[in-house]
């Protein structure tokens, strides 16, 4: 058995026995961890506040062949509000689900804990939630190595025009398309107005993204936009983990 220190946030919760727990935690330098916490469905068991889901704590950790086990814990910010309010549960389960799903088994990747963190600290502040989740979506894929081409053709790398009536927007290509591009591969449309707001998101610091105002249709559009893009990528990056699974199994 060896001790592994470090602070992380619980991403999944599932009940493992009578009163313990089987927890997804994301640490900071360590990536994905998956931990059995003894007892910490138990009302008096001091595993029980810090290994709540979407918990931030630190953790002392047992490794070694087989499941690691919560050896003890304290929270540092217990996130209480994310699980009080069914909608905030549901964009921090999102951004839960979506940093699982991107992230490898043993992808080390402090970013993503630092960004996970931030966004579960924006969504207790957020005036326009809708505005944070299309934020999050973003800086998530970037991070993963995602990023969507805006400012240049994703196609053939030309600059695109900075103030544009619309633009057409490919997932599988990786980005907008310019007019010579856009009829050689799947896209589909964006208002002007939606690609200034994605621009805006992906580039300006997150104090300045909070005052931006975008109109409902925007809202709309670029909802639906970020889902396919992501649904895109999440489904790729879900099929290398299934494929080297089943390499690595056969092997
Ligand atoms: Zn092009």
């Amino acid at each position: 058995m060896a001790l592994y220190k470090d602070e992380g946030i619980v991403i999944r919760e599932r009940p493992l026995g009578e009163a313990d727990k089987l927890l997804t935690i994301l640490t900071r330098k360590g990536g994905k961890i998956a931990a059995s916490a003894r007892g910490a469905r138990r009302t008096r068991n001091r595993l029980l506040g810090p290994t709540q889901l979407f918990c931030h704590s630190r953790f002392l950790l047992l490794t070694g062949r087989g499941l690691a086990t919560v050896g003890q814990a304290e929270i540092i910010e217990p996130f209480v509000g994310l699980r009080e309010s069914l909608e905030r549960l549901a964009y921090a389960s999102y951004f839960a689900e979506l940093v699982d799903g991107f992230l490898g088994e043993d992808d080390s990747q402090p970013a993503a804990f630092d960004l996970l963190r931030s966004l579960f600290s924006g969504l207790l502040k957020a005036q326009d939630q809708d505005l944070l989740v299309r934020y999050g979506e973003l800086k998530l894929v970037s991070l993963m190595g995602f990023m969507p081409s805006l400012f240049r053709c994703a196609g053939c790398g030309e600059a695109l025009p900075l103030e544009t009536p619309k633009a057409a927007f490919s997932p599988s290509a990786g980005g907008i398309l310019c007019n010579r591009c856009s009829g050689q591969q799947e896209s589909f449309f964006l208002k002007g107005s939606s690609v200034a707001a994605l621009r805006h998101m992906l580039t300006a610091d997150p104090q300045r993204v909070s005052v931006l105002a975008m109109s409902e249709d925007v809202r709309v559009e670029l909802r639906l936009a970020m889902r396919r893009y992501i649904d895109y990528y999440l489904a790729k990056n879900l099929k290398t983990l299934e494929f080297l699974a089943a390499i690595e199994g056969g092997g």
